[in-house]
């Protein structure tokens, strides 16, 4: 006896249109990541444009204090503390440019300095490196902070100053803020800033104020 198979009946559709169609949903998708890689890839630090509240007032080039060396890609922010009570920011730069002469035979230096009044001196551009942060000196940005007493506490105007600056330098250079802004303590031990290493809170909290910062400069933006 013959069986009778039934075969299914089944929608025929050109295997050339639906390889087309594949084509062009993988077109599609690797636009979308593409678009979304470069969305967040961050910007040449010689192309950025720093905030006003920025004054450049750059060291001359010398190998004590601006070596000159590209600084590539900016992968972090170390915050410092001068350790020098009661100076501004225009004195700390110009202790820096002094050491140009290489009298004193130390090296430092620093990208910015926030001052007692949230007065901001930028000392490097972006895309050269400070000497600051010893072995992160390669791929990050160095900002000193002014402060009246020993105890290192900024007061409350240089402290807005700072988050918001570094804020703006996480937002430019697509930063987690709680895993790039870092403290000098946390790359060589020594106890700077002063305060944010006495009091570990202290540090945890700036972190904070820097990320509600950086959504509200977002908002703002919207
Ligand atoms: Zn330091």
């Amino acid at each position: 006896m013959a069986v009778h198979r039934r075969r299914r009946r089944r929608w025929y559709i050109d295997p050339r249109l639906k390889l087309g169609a594949l084509g062009a949903a993988l077109l599609v998708l690797a636009c979308a990541v593409i678009g979304v890689l470069l969305a967040r890839r961050a910007p040449d630090p010689a192309d950025v444009a720093v905030p006003d509240y920025v004054r450049q007032d750059y060291l001359t080039v010398n190998e004590w204090s601006r070596p000159g060396t590209e600084l590539k890609e900016i992968r972090g922010v170390v915050i410092h503390y001068v350790g020098n009570p009661g100076t501004t920011a225009q004195a700390n730069r110009n202790y820096f440019e002094s050491l140009s002469s290489g009298k004193e035979g130390t090296y430092a230096s620093s990208h910015f300095i926030v001052g007692l009044e949230g007065e901001v001196i930028q000392c490097i551009p972006l895309d050269e490196i400070a000497y600051a942060s010893n072995t992160r000196n390669g791929d990050t940005v160095a900002i000193e902070v002014c402060h009246p007493d020993e105890t290192g506490v900024f007061s409350p105007v240089t402290y807005d100053r700072v988050v918001e600056l570094t804020a703006w330098l996480c937002q430019e250079f697509r930063l987690d803020p709680e895993a790039d802004v870092i403290r000098h303590y946390d790359v060589t031990g020594k106890v700077c800033p002063r305060h944010f290493v006495d009091d570990p809170e202290s540090w945890e909290q700036f972190r904070a104020d820097v990320a509600a910062e950086m959504e509200a400069a977002a908002e703002q933006a919207d």
